[in-house]
């Protein structure tokens, strides 16, 4: 269709002057018969790509959405806008859905969204429908591999089938070369053109801290931020609540959302948020698809997340209005060992683990972190992005040869068959009740390493694992073992590069984190 044309609907109906990248292309595409595949960041402008072409061709567009809560504010934004719309899920009625189908048949609405598991209903009448387009958003629902499965959406490829010359638009935030694929096949998309808009976001600044005393950092941050909204990403639910409490207690309107919450209080959470009258929700993954807050100043995950693709869609989440934003991840080594653990027991063990291992990555990088991003969606950035702490604070390396010696030989005295922990304990010469039950104070290297913090072993031990000397057993403990590259170190004069402890160091002599 004609740009000038194109860009007078966009006006009229939307009321914006131009179209964003890849909008007007991938509206083309559709209006041509196309099947397209649009992968956009968060708040990127996926709507438009479907309520446009919705207005111009003669029939109905099915929008799939997975977002129940979010389907009202959709149709009614577009009511505002003068566009007919409905939507149909299991929020409603029998007979309030039955009346929208039957109202479907008149042809009243250009839109209509609808859950996929209300989709059957539609099968009664999918002959008397004229139906222009079909857009599937966040189709990466779809993928058993991604972070957000939905079994019903497995059952969509179906509509491919039953209407092989309407176009099918799937969209998404997220999705790595694997889903992507995955989202073709299972849709049964007929030679999509996949588009696939920028991921960088400059405005949102870089951060990896080690978890030791989380707490206590994320309050001293928040407390820097007064009357700056912000999300806290938490593995569980327990954690979020805790969070939450603790946060309170210090004076911070924080709030907790998981899924297990009631329905009601979730709404409540997300509207107070929304409305800036909580500061600070603590979370699990179950908040924040599609809420549409544009001034979320910062986000932290507390706990390691699981891939870089949530945590990507996570962070995308905070600066939408494209003002400076602040993210930070905890490291933990704990976190890495749950996680390792419910990967390697879910579904697609394999690939769920190398999505983890490449966020392990991510986090202990030692160069630029928006390259490692970027690259990981497949843009290649060549500049630093002078965002990151990385790139604010380089690393710097030292002769660490050594300090690994003693480490690697504080392993090997131990027999290799006690966790990071312990090994730091042994090589600070604590006296807890641990140590003397095994008798370790009476090794030879016992105390060789006691000049240096708790904090500080912890994280050259990391180093070292890292940098393929020493290895974590996870189906054993958590023992730390040595890899056969340990000798070289050990015995045949191998230097090893380590880097300072960059992060402010806590005095936390003996104490594992709470
Ligand atoms: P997504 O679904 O990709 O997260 P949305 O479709 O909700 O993003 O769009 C995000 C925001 O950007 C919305 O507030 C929307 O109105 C706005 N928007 C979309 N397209 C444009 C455009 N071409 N010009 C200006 N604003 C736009
Ligand atoms: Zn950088």
């Amino acid at each position: 269709m004609n740009s000038d044309l194109l860009h007078a609907k966009l006006k009229e109906n939307f009321g914006f002057e131009k179209f964003r990248p890849n909008q007007e292309t991938i509206i083309n595409t559709i209006l041509s018969g196309h099947d397209a595949l649009a992968i956009m960041p968060t708040g990127g402008g996926k709507s438009i790509c479907f309520q446009l072409p919705a207005l111009v061709l003669p029939g109905i567009t099915i929008v799939i959405s997975p977002l129940i809560a979010l389907m009202k504010d959709q149709v009614d934004s577009l009511k505002t806008n003068g566009i007919s719309a409905c939507y149909i899920n299991s929020s409603q009625s029998s007979e309030e859905q039955q009346f929208y189908i039957d109202n479907l048949k008149s042809n009243t609405f250009k839109l209509v969204y609808i859950a996929p598991e209300s989709l059957s209903y539609l099968d009664s009448i999918f002959n008397q429908l004229t139906i222009s387009l079909i857009a599937i958003d966040e189709a990466h629902c779809i993928s058993s591999w991604g972070h957000d499965f939905r079994p019903a959406y497995t059952n969509l490829g179906y509509l491919k089938n039953r209407f092989p010359s309407t176009p099918v638009l799937a969209l998404t935030a997220t999705a790595d070369k694997a889903t992507r694929t995955d989202i073709t096949k299972q849709l049964n998309l007929k030679n999509p053109k996949t588009f696939v808009a920028s991921f960088d976001r400059q405005n949102l600044s870089l951060e990896v801290r080690p978890a030791l005393d989380r707490v206590k950092q994320i309050i001293d941050f928040v407390q820097n931020k007064p009357n700056q909204s912000g999300i806290i990403y938490c593995l569980s639910r327990k954690t979020t609540e805790e969070l939450a409490d603790k946060l309170l207690k210090t004076g911070i309107a924080a709030k907790a959302y998981h899924a297990g919450l009631d329905s009601k209080l979730r709404a409540k959470t997300q509207d107070a948020f929304i409305n800036d009258d909580c500061q600070v929700v603590c979370a699990t993954i179950a908040f924040g698809m599609g809420i549409d807050k544009s001034n979320v100043r910062w986000v932290i995950h507390y706990n390691l997340p699981k891939n870089i693709e949530g945590y990507y869609q996570e962070i995308g989440r905070a600066g939408r209005d494209g003002l400076p934003a602040e993210t930070v991840l905890f490291e933990s080594y704990a976190d890495l060992i749950q996680l390792q653990k419910f990967a390697s027991e879910g579904l697609n063990s394999d690939v769920q683990l190398a999505k983890l291992e490449r966020m392990k990555q991510y986090a202990d990088a030692l160069s630029c972190r928006r390259k490692i991003l970027l690259s990981y969606f497949g843009e290649l950035v060549t500049e630093n992005c002078g965002n990151c702490d990385i790139c604010k604070k380089p690393p710097i390396f030292f002769d660490g040869t050594i300090l690994a010696q003693k480490a690697l030989s504080a392993i090997s005295r131990l027999q290799e068959s006690e966790p990071l922990a312990v090994i730091v304990d042994f090589l600070r010469g604590s006296r807890n009740a641990y140590i003397y039950e095994k008798n370790y104070q009476s090794l030879k290297t016992y105390g060789i390493g006691a000049d240096i913090s708790w904090y500080d072993w912890n994280q050259y031990l990391i180093q070292l694992i890292n940098l393929g000397y020493c290895e974590i057993a996870f189906h054993q403990h958590n023992k730390i073992l040595l890899t056969p590259f340990a000798k070289k170190v050990l015995f045949e004069g191998e230097k090893v590069k380590l880097t300072t402890v960059i992060k402010k160091t806590i005095d936390k002599a003996e104490s594992k984190e709470a």
